[in-house]
């Protein structure tokens, strides 16, 4: 069975990067694994460990880091760490499975610099800033603190979009996904 290829997909929190994602790993053509990251965030309600994420103490992410098991891992937020586990990556790609991950801008310029050809990256931009503020507090899933934290670093990581493979704008959200889908799958030579 050939091995999966690697998909990487990053934007500012808010974007909609997590439902594009959701709604491409509905089609069957693009035959996608999720890449689950390990982070020591607590959970949002509704997110399951192994599922979203493993959630783990921030203990456990050091020695992990110490052992040497990410394949990267940034400290997203000051204090939150995300990241990448090697067992995670050929769980999915030793499946046959195509490998999507959602990580934040420095992971991808480095998951694709290693990966090279065989990873797409795509950068999904918000429409603009006023955009992200409003679906970031219509998500309410975040304190006010937290959306504020995710807002001021929305400009710093829209300046590594040009670093991206590809720029898709998430304005309507079905055109969007179509244009994801369509990248994908001429990635996939498909
Ligand atoms: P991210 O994973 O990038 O942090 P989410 O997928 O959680 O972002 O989306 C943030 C919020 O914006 C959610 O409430 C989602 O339903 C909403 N959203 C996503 N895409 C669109 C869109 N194209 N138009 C309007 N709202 C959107
Ligand atoms: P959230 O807390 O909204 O789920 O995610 C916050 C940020 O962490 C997002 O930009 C997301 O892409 C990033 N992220 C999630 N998992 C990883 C990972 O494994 N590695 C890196 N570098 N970033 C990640």
């Amino acid at each position: 069975m050939d091995k999966g290829k690697i998909i990487i997909l990053s934007a500012p929190s808010g974007t909609g990067k997590s439902t594009i994602i959701r709604q491409l790993m509905e089609m069957p053509d693009l035959n996608l694994g999720f890449s689950i990251s390990a982070t020591s965030r607590s959970p949002r309600q509704g997110e399951e460990h192994g599922r979203e994420y493993y959630f783990i103490s921030e203990e456990d992410f050091r020695d992990r880091v110490a052992r040497g098991e990410f394949v990267e891992w940034e400290e997203v937020y000051a204090g939150t760490c995300y990241g990448t586990l090697l067992s995670e990556v050929e769980r999915v790609t030793g499946s046959g499975k195509n490998l999507i991950m959602d990580i934040d801008v420095k992971g991808g310029v480095n998951v694709k610099e290693r990966f090279g050809d065989d990873a797409l990256s795509i950068f999904i931009l918000p429409p603009d800033l006023d955009t992200l503020a409003r679906r970031l507090r219509g998500r309410a899933t975040d304190s006010e603190e937290k959306i504020a934290q995710r807002l001021a670093k929305a400009e710093y990581e829209l300046s590594f979009a040009d670093r991206y493979d590809r720029q898709i704008v998430n304005d309507s959200l079905p055109e969007a996904v179509s244009e994801v889908r369509n990248a994908i799958l001429s990635f996939l030579g498909k």
